[in-house]
Parts: structure tokens; sequence; C-alpha cells
């Protein structure tokens, strides 16, 4: 059964719970084991985070998140900015590169969410902003 949600929220930390705990509520219904919900809240974070951290430097912007379910088991998550955008994509999808303060940032966020999710796709236009989309098959063993 196909089923999406679309949220709309200023990149202010505050919100990074919110949006992980949203996508959270909204996997619910498939069923997904303890460790899938885990490494799905963590890969959400990280996208939010990076999107509150490096989208909108010095500024708040809009954080545009939806989730879809598509057929029986793939969950689908996009998180969206109209910020700065990424120059390099492939350097900055690299472990350990970070534009961040270096005692803050690990450069691992990318890292941890190709770790956690089934595909991990990341499109950016330096200017006008940053896709990412996550995507997770639910109970897949
Ligand atoms: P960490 O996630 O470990 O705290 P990080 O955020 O720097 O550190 P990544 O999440 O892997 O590491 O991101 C790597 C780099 O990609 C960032 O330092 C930043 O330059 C760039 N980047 C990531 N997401 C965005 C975004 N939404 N808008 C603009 N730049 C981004
Ligand atoms: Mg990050």
């Amino acid at each position: 059964m196909n089923n999406k949600v679309k949220i709309t929220f200023p990149s202010r930390s505050s919100n990074e719970g919110f949006a992980r705990g949203a996508v959270a509520a909204f996997v619910t219904p498939l069923d997904p084991t303890v460790a899938e919900l885990s490494d799905i809240k963590t890969a959400v974070s990280e996208a939010v985070t990076n999107c509150i951290v490096h989208a909108y430097p010095d500024a708040v912007g809009p954080v545009e998140l939806s989730a879809e379910v598509k057929g029986e088991n793939q969950l689908v998550v996009t998180v969206a900015d109209k910020g700065v955008g990424i120059e390099n994509l492939e350097r900055a999808m690299q472990p350990m590169y970070t534009t961040g303060s270096p005692d803050e940032r690990a450069g691992l966020g990318f890292a941890v969410m190709k770790t956690f999710m089934d595909e991990v796709k990341v499109r950016s236009r330096p200017g006008k902003g940053t896709r990412v989309t996550l995507i997770k098959y639910i109970r897949s063993r």
C-alpha cells in the first residue's frame, strides 16, 4: 500500500528530533525491527542536521522532508533544502571530509547514511540547494 507524507520546517536544531521521530512514526506500520528503526532514525538525523548546519550558514531556511512507502516494504525518505548547495559532491561524500569546524564535525554524516540505508542519492546545485534521498527495504532479510 503506497503512502506519503510531507513536512516543511525551519532549519532549527530543535526540529531535528521532531523530523527523526516523525519518520519513525510513519514507518511503524511496516513493522520494522528495532535495528531497522534505529538505522532510519540515524540516517534521517544526519541528513536533517546537514541542512541545519551547512545549508543555511548563519541563517534559517526551509527543510522539506518527505517519507513514502512504496510497495510492500520500501521506505523512501527525501530531505531537501534551498541552501548553498555542494560544490564538489564526490569530495563532500568522502568519509572525514568536512567544511565544518574540525572539533565539532567529523565529516562522517554521508558515510553514516550509506552504512545504515540501502541506497543514498544526493543531488545538489551550488546556490540552489541539496536533496538527499534515503532508501531502505524494511524486513528485507
Ligand atoms: P558530521 O556529519 O560528521 O558532523 P559533516 O556534516 O561535515 O560532519 P557530512 O555530513 O558527511 O559531514 O557532510 C560533508 C560535507 O558536505 C559537509 O561538511 C558540507 O560541506 C557538505 N554538505 C552536506 N550536506 C549539505 C547541505 N545540505 N548543504 C550544503 N552542504 C552540505
Ligand atoms: Mg553531517
